[in-house]
């Protein structure tokens, strides 16, 4: 926020004072803030630990926001929008605010998808979404070898994402940096971070190992919500 700070100085203040927090207050969706995580850091241990957590929510997603916050300080009529038509839209913005609000904006919607779906207790999908998974992905087994070799195979830092569609079917997409398939027009049902700041402190360079072990802090049910609200047009991030 500092650079904000430094920016809302004399003339600048009552400009952007006039323009950006009104329409901020009047409940449009920047702002952004770094929401609480939906449960206790240490919920996803043995598998991920609670230092991990709290430093990539604390600090990593934490910087996530606050530059994205920074960039559209100075881009008002942008913070009326909401983030999934942001990145839908990541080709239009002013081309000075583009990259910060790809990688800063891409790292809020993905963090904030990443805590949804996990803090559970693993296990398997049931319902229509199993049914989506044998249909569209080759069934559950199949499923988790793919997604897993898609994040073995992310080379540097990205992320492995299942699509949805408003007809419900699935597939599996691979992004680097902070890019997500709502860049593309889509929406995410799930996804995995394998930035090493994800599982370093744990799991070092063995990254099949923590795609491995993430399978195990799955809430399933979050994750057939996020299915539902897709099908129903109301999943946004
Ligand atoms: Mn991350």
């Amino acid at each position: 926020m500092l650079s904000r700070r430094h920016l809302l100085t004399g003339a600048t203040l009552l400009a952007a004072s006039a323009a950006i927090p009104r329409a901020w207050a009047q409940g449009a969706p920047g702002p952004f803030k770094l929401d609480p995580l939906p449960y206790a850091p240490s919920k996803n241990e043995p598998h991920i630990d609670t230092q991990t957590m709290e430093l990539h929510h604390g600090k990593h997603h934490a910087a996530y926001v606050n530059n994205l916050n920074a960039a559209l300080s100075q881009n008002g009529e942008l913070a009326r929008m909401p983030l999934h038509e942001m990145l839908g839209r990541i080709g239009d913005l002013p081309e000075s605010a583009r990259s910060a609000i790809r990688n800063n904006g891409g790292g809020h919607a993905n963090h904030t998808m990443f805590w949804q779906v996990m803090g559970g207790a693993g296990g398997e999908p049931s319902g229509e979404l199993k049914s989506a998974i044998d249909r569209d992905l080759g069934g559950f087994q199949k499923f988790q070898t793919d997604f897993n070799t898609a994040g073995e195979k992310q080379f540097g830092s990205g992320w492995v994402f299942v699509t949805v569609n408003r007809d419900g079917k699935l597939a599996l997409v691979a992004k680097p940096n902070q890019d997500t398939p709502l860049m593309d027009g889509q929406r995410v049902l799930m996804g995995n971070d394998v930035w090493e700041h994800a599982y370093y402190l744990k799991y070092q360079n063995r990254r099949p190992e923590y795609l491995k072990a993430w399978w195990n802090v799955l809430d399933w049910n979050k994750i057939g919500e996020r299915y539902a609200a897709a099908k129903a047009g109301t999943l946004t991030i």
